[in-house]
C-alpha cells in the first residue's frame, strides 16, 4: 500500500470532479516522502480519495493521477494515458499538421508532462520537482508512443536549460500547418519552441486577412504574420521586442515564399508602436495583440489587468471604423469573462463600439480537463470596431 496523506480541508468533491491539485496548506504529510513518490490521499475520516504523486517541499504538494482505488500509479498507467493522448490527436489533428501537442499535462491526465512533436522531434516541458523525478519515465513513454527522432527536455527547476537527451538534431526543424511552414528552434525557443496553441486562431486570422493592413504585436516568430501574409494581406508589420524572434519571423516569410519587401519587421516595444499608431489612427485595419502572460499569479492580477487594458485601448484608438482587433491572453488567472470586461473598458476609454465576432481558446490538441479551470489558460477574441 502506498503511504497516505490526509486532507485537512474538504476537497474531496473538488478532486472527484477532476481537479488534480492539492496545495500544502490543505494536507497533512507524513515524514520521509520524496519527490515523485506515489501516495494515497485520504479524507479526514480515513477514506480513499485519490492516488497520485507528491512533491513534499513544493506548495503544489500532491497531484492526483487517479480517483480509482484499484488503479496503480506507475509507468504502465503513464504509458496507457500517453497512448490515449496520442489517439485523441490521431482523431483531431489533420495529417498535414506536423507540429502539435501530444500531451497537455494534467489536461491529458498526465501530471507534469507537456510534450510537443515538431516534425518527429519531441520537445518535453516537465513541470516542478515531479518533472525532475519522473523525467526518465516520461522520456521512455514518449519514445515508446511517438518514436521521435530526437528528444529535448526542459524543466524550469533544472539547471542549465533545455537538453537534448536522445537522438540528433541536425539542421533546421520545420513544421507544416496545412499551407503554412514554420522553422522551430526546439532547443532555444520559447515554450517548447513554438506557440502551437494558436494554430486554430492563425486560421481565423488567415480568413480575415485578404486586402488588409496588419499589425502583429508580440509576434514572436511571426505565426500570425505568416498566416495573414499567405492569405492576401496587403501589408504585415511584425513587432516583437526580441530581435532574434523578429529575424526568425523573416526566415518564416522566406520559408513560405512570401516576399519580404511589402512587409515590415520591427524589434520594438509593442506599447510604443501602439502609442504611435493611436496618435495617428487608420494605418492598420487588423491589429493582433498576443502578449506574454502579464498575470503569472493572482498577486499580479491588478497590474496585469491595467496592462491588458492599456494595450487594448491603444489598439482600439489606432483602428479605423470597420477594423478588426484580435486580442489574446494566455494566463489562467484571466478568464474569458475578465478579458471581455477588460475589452469593454478599453472600448469605452477609446470611444469605440465593439462587436464580438468570436471567442476561442487553444486548439484541440490542447484539450481541457473537466473540473480544472487552470486548463483554460488561452483566450482569443476577435472584435469588430465601429
Ligand atoms: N504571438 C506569438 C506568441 C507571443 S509570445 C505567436 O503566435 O507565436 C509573447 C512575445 O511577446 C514574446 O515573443 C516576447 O518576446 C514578446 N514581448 C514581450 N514583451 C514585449 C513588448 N513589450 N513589446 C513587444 N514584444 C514583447
Amino acid at each position: 500500500m502506498p503511504p497516505a496523506l490526509t486532507l485537512t480541508q474538504r476537497l474531496e468533491a473538488h478532486l472527484r470532479n477532476g481537479h488534480p491539485w492539492v496545495f500544502r496548506d490543505a494536507l497533512h504529510l507524513p515524514q520521509g516522502l520524496r519527490d515523485g513518490d506515489v501516495a494515497d490521499l485520504h479524507d479526514a475520516a480515513g477514506r480513499f480519495v485519490a492516488r497520485g504523486t507528491v512533491e513534499p517541499d513544493s506548495p503544489l504538494t500532491f497531484r492526483a493521477w487517479t480517483t480509482r482505488e484499484d488503479e496503480a500509479v506507475n509507468e504502465d498507467l503513464l504509458l496507457r494515458r500517453l497512448h490515449r493522448a496520442r489517439s485523441l490527436r490521431d482523431d483531431l489533428v489533420p495529417p498535414d499538421v506536423t507540429g502539435f501537442r501530444l500531451c497537455h499535462g494534467e489536461n491529458d491526465h498526465i501530471p507534469g508532462l507537456q510534450c510537443d512533436l515538431y516534425d518527429g522531434v519531441a520537445s518535453l516541458r516537465t513541470d516542478g520537482r515531479l518533472g525532475l523525478a519522473w523525467e526518465e519515465r516520461f522520456v521512455r513513454a514518449v519514445q515508446e508512443v511517438a518514436n521521435p527522432r530526437a528528444v529535448v527536455v526542459r524543466n524550469p527547476h533544472a539547471e542549465g536549460g533545455p537538453r537534448l537527451v536522445a537522438g540528433h538534431l541536425d539542421g533546421e526543424v520545420v513544421i507544416s500547418e496545412g499551407d503554412r511552414l514554420f522553422t522551430v528552434d526546439v532547443l532555444h525557443g520559447q515554450k517548447t519552441g513554438f506557440f502551437l496553441d494558436q494554430r486554430d486562431n492563425r486560421d481565423r486570422i488567415a480568413r480575415l486577412a485578404l486586402g488588409r493592413r496588419v499589425l502583429n504585436c508580440f509576434a514572436y516568430t511571426g505565426g500570425f504574420s505568416v498566416a495573414a501574409a499567405l492569405h492576401g494581406a496587403e501589408h504585415v508589420t511584425t513587432v516583437d521586442i526580441a530581435a532574434p524572434a523578429v529575424e526568425t519571423a523573416q526566415r518564416n516569410f522566406t520559408l513560405n515564399d512570401i516576399p519580404l519587401a511589402p512587409h515590415a519587421f520591427r524589434a520594438a516595444d509593442a506599447f510604443d508602436v501602439l502609442a504611435e499608431q493611436a496618435a495617428h489612427p487608420g494605418r492598420y485595419d487588423l491589429i493582433i495583440l498576443d502578449p506574454p502572460s502579464f498575470a503569472p499569479n493572482k498577486k499580479t492580477l491588478p497590474r496585469a489587468r491595467k496592462a491588458y487594458g492599456k494595450l487594448n485601448e491603444l489598439a482600439l484608438k489606432a483602428l479605423p471604423p470597420g477594423g478588426w482587433l484580435a486580442t489574446a491572453s494566455c494566463s489562467s488567472h484571466i478568464r474569458e469573462i475578465d478579458l471581455l470586461d477588460i475589452l469593454a473598458e478599453a472600448a469605452h476609454a477609446a470611444r469605440r463600439e465593439l462587436t464580438i465576432a468570436s471567442v476561442s481558446g487553444a486548439g484541440a490538441d490542447h484539450p481541457r480537463r473537466l473540473g480544472f479551470p487552470e486548463g483554460a489558460y488561452l483566450n482569443f477574441i476577435l472584435a469588430w470596431v465601429a
